[in-house]
């Protein structure tokens, strides 16, 4: 479903992802752990065509991206890749002009040139989905930080993605606000949804994902099983990142 191989990217002169391949199964709930500065971000940046890579390729379904690509192919690719990956980030992102309404509806009237009443239609289902059917013709910021999420996340799935990518999505969150976003994220992997998700919820990390993916430095130090990764980390910089993190 999803193959990175070979994915190397700097910024100047600070090599950030170095070598990376990883690949992901359609379903498959992957958390990506790692001290801060070690390429999380970038790499899910990479997946949906927010950054490029300087060297290697990503592969979503049947859209192909690789460094190489003349820029013609490479915009086309970028584009399918966007409508193929949701992205849901720390900051909530909301348009604060348009209501949760017009919000969810935005993307898939503009980019997908659907009629408005089946917009409005398949919007009002995700509201429903995360439990904001009664918000939607509030203004964003008249919501909490857990609710102005859990709209973005209803945005993203607008646009009927392939794949749903989080990163840090409860990290601006008060704590008390952080289950009810950590709760949809659980429904949506209980659905089925391919997920990639950068988080410190350990939690989270331990009970819903299939994999844990931990990196530093730009490479992949260790993958497997949150039982086995959580139980028994086989390198000294993911028991160290654990023991920080406890
Ligand atoms: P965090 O846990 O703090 O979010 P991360 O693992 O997501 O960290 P990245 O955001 O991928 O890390 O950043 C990796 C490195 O690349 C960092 O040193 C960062 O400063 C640098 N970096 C990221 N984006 C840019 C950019 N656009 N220009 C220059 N440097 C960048
Ligand atoms: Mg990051």
């Amino acid at each position: 479903m999803i193959e990175v191989s070979h994915l190397s990217k700097s910024f100047g002169s600070l090599s950030v992802l170095k070598d990376v391949s990883l690949n992901i199964r359609q379903g498959e709930i992957v958390v990506l752990l790692g001290p801060s500065g070690s390429g999380k971000s970038t790499l899910l940046r990479c997946l949906n065509g927010l950054e490029q890579a300087d060297a290697g390729s990503v592969r979503i379904d049947s859209v192909h991206i690789e460094a190489a690509m003349r820029v013609k192919e490479r915009k086309k690719a970028i584009h399918e890749l966007r409508s193929l990956t949701g992205m849901v980030f720390q900051s909530f992102n909301l348009f604060p002009h348009l209501t949760v309404l017009d919000n969810v509806i935005m993307a898939p009237m503009t980019v997908k040139n659907m009629p408005k009443e089946q917009a409005v239609d398949i919007a009002e289902k995700l509201l429903g989905k995360v439990g904001l059917a009664e918000k939607r013709d509030e203004y964003p910021s008249r919501l909490s930080g857990g609710q102005q999420q859990r709209v973005a996340i209803a945005r993203a799935l607008a646009m009927e993605p392939k794949i749903m990518l989080f990163d840090e999505p409860t990290s601006a969150l008060d704590p008390e606000l952080t289950g009810e976003v950590l709760q949809v994220m659980r429904q949506l992997a209980e659905e089925g949804m391919t997920m990639v998700v950068v988080t410190h919820e350990m939690k989270f990390a331990q009970e819903v994902a299939n994999r844990i993916v931990f990196m530093s430095e730009g490479i992949i130090q260790e993958e497997g099983a949150p039982e086995h990764f959580f139980a028994g980390p086989k390198t000294e910089r993911a028991r160290k990142f654990l023991r920080q993190m406890a």
